[in-house]
């Protein structure tokens, strides 16, 4: 589990993190990450997050206001008329407590195409759906990863996890409401194998995808500093495209997607701040996400400044050397 929290406001940009702010992956579509908190900790998680976290150092929220106000300058330097907001995190989005407001403040902008929140839904229930709904969100794309009850709980790693409330408010949410529903399990090979056609079944039966593909079956990966499962082997993508063109004929739903079923094509990316192996002055402002980081800030952006021990020299400027600049998610390690 995280040491410290921290709330950002005002004066740390919302560009160069993964964990929190704005990613523009030069596309029409901007990840919106107002939460880094998770409260479940998932055997396979690629992040690991959440009370069984064992590398994180910080969570950080975010101020809606100030998480609008740079979804609407990202969106203008990327002279977009309109992007798709996906609200997700290296975490659950619904952890967020303005996740109301925030899905509100995005509709009122004028600049949403469209409104998605990414969840595996152990905060879900139908008064915070209606909310949702009235406030204007158009999707909800739900990790459900298993629908026996012990295995949920076993792939969660969370003893309360309750997939049978879950399923109870997907359900509400593609009868009842304006949400679309997309239900995207992650697929464990060796874990939950035999789960998968159940709740290919189970989407289809209960009207997923009204304007969307109804399922997006995640694959798992192993990640370097993610969680995972003993004995576990990541399919190939073969293997994996194969098993799910046999679910599309058995079932008769395309379980193949590419961007486009979402209305996501290329676009001008924000500009890149820094080049990799430029050394440049940051100042520090706080204890970074994970253990042995510090944040930094320099030209309107945040740099994880990795390598780093004991406490944050808060205010002074370091000198670094960048080392990633990929989607404009910057590190960035300290040199003499
Ligand atoms: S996979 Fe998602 S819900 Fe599970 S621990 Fe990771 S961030 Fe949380």
């Amino acid at each position: 589990m995280a040491r410290y929290f921290h709330e950002i406001s005002s004066g740390i940009p919302l560009i160069g993190h993964i964990a929190f702010g704005i990613v523009d992956r030069g596309t029409n579509l901007l990840q919106v990450r107002p939460s880094s908190f998770c409260p479940l900790s998932c055997i396979f998680c690629s992040v690991n997050a959440g009370p069984k976290s064992t590398n994180r150092q910080t969570e950080f929220v975010v101020d809606a206001e100030y998480l609008v106000e740079w979804f609407k300058h990202v969106t203008r330097v990327k002279e977009l008329e309109k992007a798709h907001a996906y609200i997700d995190a290296v975490g659950d989005p619904l952890t967020y407590r303005d996740i109301v407001k925030l899905v509100r403040l995005l509709r009122e902008s004028g600049l949403a195409e469209t409104i998605a929140i990414e969840t595996h839904g152990a905060l879900l229930n139908r008064r915070l759906v209606d909310q949702l709904d009235e406030a204007g969100l158009d999707r909800i794309n739900l990790s459900v990863d298993s629908l026996d009850p012990e295995l949920a709980k076993r792939l969660s790693d969370t003893p309360w996890l309750d997939v049978k409330r879950i399923v109870d408010v997907a359900e509400y949410i593609a009868s009842s409401t304006k949400i679309d529903l997309l239900v995207a399990p992650v697929w464990v090979p060796g874990i939950n194998d035999h789960e998968i056609p159940k709740i290919i079944e189970w989407a289809l039966r209960i009207g997923a995808g009204k304007r969307v593909p109804p399922l997006g079956v995640q694959k798992y990966e192993a990640h370097k500093y993610g969680r995972r499962p003993p004995g576990v082997k990541p399919l190939s993508w073969s293997e994996f495209y194969r098993e799910l063109s046999k679910w599309e004929e058995q079932f008769g739903v395309r379980l193949k997607l590419s961007p486009r079923d979402f209305g996501i094509r290329k676009a001008k990316q924000f500009p890149i701040a820094f080049q990799v192996g430029e050394r440049t002055s940051v100042e520090v402002v706080y204890w970074g996400w994970l253990r042995g980081q510090w944040l930094g800030v320099a030209r309107d952006r945040v740099v994880s400044i990795v390598g780093v021990l004991g406490e944050p020299p808060i205010g002074r400027k370091v000198k670094v050397r960048i080392l990633r600049n990929k989607d404009n998610i910057y590190v960035g390690r300290i040199v003499l």
